[in-house]
């Protein structure tokens, strides 16, 4: 199913969303047509046809819930820690879990941090204090609209490029 990009009131990318439901906020006025999807494809319904669409925007600011988390993927964890192990600064291709699941630790923002292979296989289920090491940052949850598609920005539309580049908050 093609997705579109949905842009808030101030052009901040909010989400994707399939193409019959980005097509019915349109129609209901509930959002405007940005960019066109530049194949020219026409959608029909009963009653209108429609441009495909590639990117809309709400007509009306939709203020984002603070608490809402962004979720935790590999992809948004790598970016977050810059790629590299947060134990040594060598570049990480594994997820640590701070306090191993295997004692009890979550699988949330907080308790991840971007590891290389043989720091992770040292570690092992061992705890930081039990081996003397430290982190010099604390993990936390990334803020801002822009995490929510990290995976989008890789995968998806290239049409949508200059809509969600944003600088890194
Ligand atoms: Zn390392």
């Amino acid at each position: 199913m093609r997705q579109v990009l949905l842009l808030n009131a101030t052009y901040e990318p909010l989400t994707t969303l399939p193409l019959r439901r980005a097509v019915c906020l349109v129609l209901r006025e509930k959002a405007e047509v940005v960019h066109h999807d530049t194949s020219g494809a026409v959608l029909h319904s009963a009653a209108v046809s429609i441009e495909v669409p590639s990117v809309i925007r709400l007509r009306r600011y939709v203020r984002i819930p603070f608490r809402t988390r962004v979720p935790l993927t590999r992809a948004a964890l790598m970016r977050r820690d810059n790629f590299r192990c947060v134990y040594c600064g060598r570049r990480a291709e594994t997820i640590d879990h701070v306090q191993p699941r295997s004692r009890g630790g979550m699988h949330v923002w907080e308790n991840c941090v971007a590891s290389c292979m043989p720091c992770n296989h040292s570690k092992a289920d061992r705890l930081l204090d039990e081996l003397g090491w430290t982190l010099t940052v604390t993990p936390g949850v990334p803020r801002g609209a822009h995490w929510r598609l990290i995976g989008v920005i890789n995968d998806g539309d290239p049409q949508w490029a200059p809509y969600v580049t944003q600088p890194a908050a």
